[in-house]
């Protein structure tokens, strides 16, 4: 079964344990306005034509897992000297479980760990498909506001009912919530945040600053992007942030 994939990314750090290549999948069934990736908002194809390169870029193709393969085992030395390995990113990557769960077989059957980013939106047994191969998921927490899920395409419900069941099926699941301004980093989400993470028995969380880093790819596909204004958090309200998310779990970030 073929994936949908945007690019390799060598020397990954922030996504996993250790140094890692990171596979970006094409497609998400969320629509954050935020985003850093908008070629992996879609599963087509897409071009980006940057003001100071010639040409246009089509960013997207359809792979089988075999076929990258090889390119994933490059940097194996890497993987085995830091605790590192592969991590599946995007988009969505559970929304190609099938050709997701073949890349991971093929990953684990050369010695090297597999760790899944996501947003955590589809029927768990999408994740029962992934289960048995995935070493560890990223879970990405947006917020505690049904409504603001809404807003972005998601569904609160789903995201909690999915992080208690992988839980529950003794999987290893980090974390992650995206510290996006005007969004969740008001003290009153923050607390909402953490009191449902409390309640879902979750004891760490890792923070991630929102950046502007992908404003130069909306320009390039000719999309308006609506955080390009936006001022990244100061040091100082992170950690502002921390201390209040402290009183419910441990930070990391
Ligand atoms: S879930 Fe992730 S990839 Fe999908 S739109 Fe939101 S930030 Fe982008």
């Amino acid at each position: 079964m073929k994936i949908n994939i945007s690019n390799i990314q060598h020397f990954s750090v922030g996504d996993g344990d250790g140094i890692r290549t990171t596979v970006f999948f094409k497609g998400c069934n969320l629509h954050c306005p935020w985003c850093h990736n908008p070629e992996n908002l879609t599963s087509a194809p897409c071009s980006m034509t940057y003001p100071n390169k010639p040409g246009t870029e089509i960013l997207g193709k359809a792979v089988e897992p075999a076929e990258i393969l090889s390119e994933l085992l490059e940097d194996k030395d890497f993987y085995d000297a830091s605790g590192g390995g592969v991590t599946l990113s995007g988009g969505e990557v559970m929304l190609q479980t099938e050709g997701a769960a073949e890349l991971c077989r093929l990953i684990k059957s050369e010695g090297i760990s597999v760790i899944v980013d996501t947003a955590g939106v589809v029927p768990y047994t999408e994740f029962e498909k992934m289960n048995p191969i995935v070493d560890e998921y990223i879970y990405d927490i947006k917020t505690a506001d049904c409504e603001k899920y809404r807003n972005i395409g998601g569904d609160l419900s789903i995201v909690t009912d999915n992080l208690s069941r992988l839980i529950r099926d003794g999987k290893s699941v980090r974390v992650r919530i995206p510290l996006i301004p005007d969004f969740n980093t008001d003290t009153e989400s923050v607390n909402s945040i953490g009191k449902l993470l409390c309640s879902l028995g979750i004891k760490k969380v890792e923070l991630l600053s929102f950046h502007r880093l992908g404003s130069s790819k909306y320009e390039a596909m000719g999309l308006n992007y609506l955080y390009k204004d936006v001022e990244p958090i100061s040091s100082e309200n992170i950690e502002m942030i921390k201390k209040e998310y402290c009183k419910y779990l441990k930070v990391d970030g």
